[in-house]
């Protein structure tokens, strides 16, 4: 059993020690004096907090960083993401995950709730960085119903395969959304969900034609129309639900569905934006999510929280919606309780999941409230350290291989560029299909 001793740290604005035992808090208090196995002596200049939980992303789009911006949303989609998206190999996705676990690690995330292709490639990078996942197979059989039989295969293969995961990967199941799945896989995936206990993770009413489209053909939102078909409970969570009328919320609310919010994405998308305080007043839980990196385009928590609050006022037209306590809630404790982390609260008892920020950084000074500077000023660089099921992710500002793992992103890059230029030749020569 390995033991942790960070002494003299700033916890809850005073200086004490805190013992970390295996992977969970043992002791807070002053003065401990135990030879442990691995040791951090704070000086009274680092604090103690809980770390980030992301609630959706798509780890391995980290690759399409910054490809193709400012462009409108279907001519973006169908000119650029997924024609390049259809390029990658399994090891560009496990590349590119690793990618983005380098970065979340950095800005403080322990956790991140991901839907992609190779969904195995993301849980090795996560695995080998000491992150925990929630993750499994990406299921979109709407366009091309021939993959009905594929993905039940890869379904079968995943529920196989759960007993084998490592305690820090939590299975789930991805249809993508109500308009790319088909109404009897969508009913098949709730049941396997509802008999294995298992999350659905999905987007949802992330647009206004997504919600118009749904009402053409099924005769109601996608709300209503996921209801209908057994889909909704406290193990649902869904991405966006930004276009959503009162009914909408009631049944969300009434089955203790889990709503994402993602402020970054839907401002840059031009989705629109989520009403914070109505999805309060019903009493729908709401936590915070980056998206993928094409649509964000960085997977930094502390941006995320920011945005989220000053959005939140600038719609409601309120300085106290969403104020810095209360969304910092939603990027940590409340995420690690939607996804059965015991976690996201720094006592003892709890999984040994936190962060030491540098109370000298200059985000943080003068430092009337730590709270406040961490949502409302910090960026990811007064992070010292990060600490994962009771493991250094990063210690004092290093990470185990980060020159490697950029090198290779870099070279990965550099080949999908080149790809995509031979494309553009092969179509201007006429020798493309
Ligand atoms: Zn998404």
């Amino acid at each position: 059993m390995t033991t942790l001793l960070l002494k003299n740290v700033v916890y809850q604005n005073r200086i004490t020690d805190v013992l970390i035992r295996d992977k969970h808090f043992d002791m807070i208090q002053p003065n401990i004096s135990l030879n442990t196995d691995v040791r951090m002596d704070c000086k009274g200049l680092k604090a103690i907090l809980p770390a980030f939980y992301n609630g959706h992303t798509h780890a391995a789009m980290n690759l399409l960083r910054g490809y193709a911006d400012d462009l409108p949303l279907f001519e973006w989609l169908n000119k650029y993401i997924w024609p390049m998206e259809a390029r990658l190999s399994a090891e560009d996705i496990y590349i590119g995950a690793k990618l983005a676990c380098l970065e979340m690690i950095r800005s403080g995330c322990v956790f991140f709730n991901d839907m992609y292709w190779h969904y195995s490639q993301s849980n090795r990078a996560a695995v080998e960085m000491g992150m925990r996942i929630c993750n499994g197979p990406l299921i979109l059989d709407a366009y091309n119903p021939s993959f009905q039989s594929e993905q039940e295969l890869l379904i079968n293969r995943f529920i196989d395969a759960i007993s084998t995961f490592p305690e820090t990967v939590i299975p789930s199941l991805c249809p993508h959304s109500v308009y790319s799945v088909l109404p009897e896989t969508l009913k098949k995936i709730s049941k396997i969900a509802e008999d294995k206990n298992m999350f659905v993770h999905i987007h949802l009413s992330e647009t206004t034609q997504e919600v118009a489209d749904c009402i053409k053909t099924h005769g109601c939102s996608p709300v209503a129309y996921l209801d209908s078909l057994g889909l909704l409970s406290p193990k649902t969570i869904a991405a966006h639900g930004i276009h959503l009328k009162a009914e909408d919320r009631d049944i969300l609310s009434q089955r203790g569905v889990i709503l994402v919010h993602m402020p970054v994405s839907n401002m840059k998308l031009s989705n629109g934006s989520f009403d914070v305080p109505a999805a309060q007043n019903a009493g729908i839980k709401i936590i915070l999510g980056t998206d993928g990196a094409s649509s964000n385009n960085s997977l930094d928590m502390i941006r995320e929280m920011k945005f989220a609050s000053l959005l939140s006022k600038h719609s409601s037209r309120k300085t106290t919606t969403l104020p810095a306590q209360e969304v910092f809630q939603y990027a940590t404790l409340n995420s690690a309780r939607t996804f059965g982390i015991h976690a996201g609260i720094i006592e003892p008892g709890y999984l040994a999941d936190c962060i030491l920020v540098n109370l000298k950084d200059v985000h943080l000074v003068p430092g009337y409230n730590l709270i406040s500077d961490m949502v409302y000023s910090a960026d990811s660089s007064c992070i010292d350290s990060v600490i994962c099921n009771g493991r250094f992710l990063m210690k004092n500002g290093v990470i185990k291989e980060e020159d490697k793992i950029i090198e290779e992103a870099v070279g990965c890059g550099e080949r999908l560029r080149s790809l995509e230029v031979e494309t553009f030749m092969s179509a201007f020569d006429g020798t493309s299909t």
